[in-house]
């Protein structure tokens, strides 16, 4: 089946081709975050690989994906650009912005977001090469819910006090 999303001013949709996907919660203090790197002063943007922890992702408690085949996710409005020599690329309208950040293993996690609007789109993890982590949030058509079930919880070192665990999902203490 296809499931589709898209940011909060639609510049951005995207697809995604499966009947199925991993549904994850992520309690990480770079979930939590809230700035958005568009603010920061041109200086920091450039700098490659920096250790911020001023991330534009949620700024909420926690992050609600659906964890999908790369290969089955494409961007159906609105073209991802890359270009290496800079960690943070501000692009025209109805294009996903990345953002790299150095995770605890070392590697990189690429966040692409809408940078006209802010939202936060989905994630490339250099450890998942194989999966795209789509921020359940902007999926349409109630798939927000993670159809009702959370398969598994990362990082609940981080999370706050006043959340319990959800019942039936493994428990990470960090990732997997
Ligand atoms: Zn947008
Ligand atoms: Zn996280």
């Amino acid at each position: 089946m296809t499931i589709t999303g898209s940011c909060m001013c639609g510049g951005i949709t995207y697809a995604i081709e499966a009947d199925s996907y991993l549904a994850a919660l992520c309690h990480c203090t770079d979930c939590q975050k809230v700035i958005d790197p568009a603010l920061l002063p041109i200086s920091q943007r450039r700098r490659k690989n920096q250790k911020i922890n001023q991330n534009q992702w949620t700024g909420g408690a926690f992050t609600s994906n659906a964890v999908v085949p790369r290969t089955s996710f494409k961007v159906t409005k609105g073209k991802p650009i890359e270009k290496p020599e800079s960690p943070i690329h501000l692009m025209q309208t109805g294009t996903p912005t990345t953002y790299d950040v150095t995770g605890a293993s070392g590697k990189i996690n690429k966040h692409f977001f809408c940078s006209t609007c802010g939202s936060g789109l989905y994630t490339e993890l250099e450890v998942m090469p194989d999966n795209t982590v789509v921020k359940a949030g902007g999926l349409d058509g109630g798939e927000a819910n993670l159809r009702g079930k959370i398969d598994v919880e990362f990082y609940v070192k981080d999370r706050p006090s006043y959340l319990a665990a959800v019942e039936g999902a493994k428990q990470e203490p960090m990732f997997g």
